[in-house]
């Protein structure tokens, strides 16, 4: 099921080699938001047999940490979970010494399936595809503000740019080099690196990997930038938008569907697509609104949607266009045809990055089980359009509220299936909650708010 090549591989004795002292457990809740537990080594075998214990109401955390109660699954602070680490993707950390690093999966006290584990929610999507014979391949592009302020709410842009200049990176020369260093050694596997166009903002992509190891590996890397980052004196914000008016932070997710070892996003019909790619794209784009309700979830998230800022604001698709939601990027004869692959733009930190996969997931495979035709691609940034003329294409906004985006979630069967019903009334109840916080305070209000929370 997952990667062979997988970018991980450390055993139990290259952690005493390193002279580990904890190993950090790390979960994403339903706000994307890392959540840990260390252990230290000599209590290892005991984590990895049976988990440390910890409380059911994480699935019901909002955003503030503050906890609801208003799904009915979990009404009440009874009750045990276990975290249990995944051994083989334990990874000695080389930003922070002597700590270790593992994704964890959360069970039932008995050890049984936790239907609020989200990790397990897309290893049963990855599974489902695995089913219809088909593969997905996924891969993050991570960016983030590089602030210089040492703690405090407000934001110091930790680089002068210009956007994509040599020199804005020459500003920040020992971080970024820490930080490629450190990530090579904590085996993330990065295609590239930038300043972006954002005040202070630093792009990196990530390698495509199966699923899983995709979701894992976001976590390995916010846990690293954030790690070099302090060591530089600097703070990393993910959140999907740090300043009003700036470019907002994407995290966009890069997958492409694959059959018997060929990209189907590769073929002979329009677009350079095959049929059962277009089918894929096709289900991205019929399920839009309800991916996005899992992958561009916050309160904040809604802001950073707005069209001029390719960030995408509308539910549209095109060939390399970057103001839409889904961006076709096909393989030339040059970059070669297998590396064809569609973009999610709205898609940020916010999101639990498995559960962000397995509604993608989920939407794409549907579209190819219901051989789904995909419409024409729009070149234009829609949002200039008039509403008349964005009628007349069929082209709707995404989802601008809580509400919307929960309606639009509820509403529809393959996305909320892929979650199941236990968790998608745990997350609706969070983004609820996350929503009542947000009722009574401002744009800027909220934006400072969620600054450092990812
Ligand atoms: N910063 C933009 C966003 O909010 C994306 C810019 C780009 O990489 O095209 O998603
Ligand atoms: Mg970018």
């Amino acid at each position: 099921m997952t990667d062979t090549t997988a970018p991980f591989g450390f055993t139990e004795d290259d952690l005493h080699a390193a002279d580990i002292v904890g190993v950090t457990i790390v979960w994403a809740d339903n706000n994307g938001i890392p959540r840990a537990r260390t252990v230290p080594l000599d209590q290892w075998p005991s984590a990895t047999a049976k988990g440390v214990g910890i409380t059911p109401l994480f699935a019901v955390f909002d955003t503030h940490d503050a906890i609801t109660f208003s799904h009915d699954g979990l009404p009440d602070a009874s009750g045990d979970i276990r975290l249990v680490p995944v051994p083989d993707r334990t990874v000695p950390l080389a930003g922070q010494p002597a700590l270790a690093w593992a994704p964890g999966r959360q069970v039932g006290a008995d050890g049984s399936p936790w239907p609020y584990d989200q990790r397990g929610v897309l290893e049963r999507q990855v599974d489902a595809a695995d089913a219809a014979g088909l593969q997905i391949r996924a891969g993050y592009e991570i960016e983030f503000f590089l602030d210089r302020s040492g703690d405090g709410p407000d934001a110091v842009p930790g680089h002068d740019g210009p956007a994509y200049s040599a020199r804005a990176l020459i500003t920040v020369d020992a971080f970024v080099v820490a930080l490629l260093r450190d990530l090579r050694a904590n085996r993330v596997p990065v295609g590239q690196l930038h300043a972006e166009y954002g005040t202070a903002q630093i792009e990196l992509s990530i390698a495509p990997t199966d699923p899983v190891t995709a979701a894992d590996l976001q976590l390995l890397a916010r846990q690293t930038i954030h790690a070099t980052a302090a060591r530089h004196g600097f703070r990393a914000s993910f959140s999907p938008l740090v300043l009003p008016g700036d470019a907002g932070n994407g995290w966009h997710l890069h997958t492409s569907v694959w059959r018997d070892g060929s990209n189907l996003l590769s073929g002979d019909g329009p677009h350079g697509l095959s049929d059962d790619g277009a089918a894929y794209l096709a289900g991205l784009l019929r399920d839009l609104p309800a991916i996005v309700a899992v992958t561009a979830p916050s309160e904040v998230s809604f802001q950073r949607l707005r069209p001029g800022y390719f960030s995408s604001a509308y539910g549209y698709w095109g060939v390399e266009n970057r103001e839409a939601a889904l961006r076709l990027v096909p393989g030339t004869e040059f970059t070669g045809r297998t590396q064809a692959n569609v973009e999610l733009k709205p898609s940020d930190a916010s999101a639990n990055p498995y559960l962000a996969l397995a509604a993608v997931t989920a939407a794409g495979i549907g579209g190819i089980a219901d051989g789904l035709s995909l419409p024409d691609p729009i070149a234009a940034n829609v949002g200039t359009w008039s509403e008349e003329q964005r009628r007349d294409a069929g082209v709707r906004a995404l989802p601008g509220s809580t509400a919307e985006a929960v309606g639009e979630l509820r509403a529809n069967p393959r996305v909320s299936a892929a979650l199941g019903p236990d968790l998608l009334g745990a997350f609706t109840a969070v983004r609820g909650a996350d929503a009542a916080w947000a009722a009574d305070r401002d744009a800027a209000d909220i934006i400072t708010a969620h600054r450092w929370r990812y």
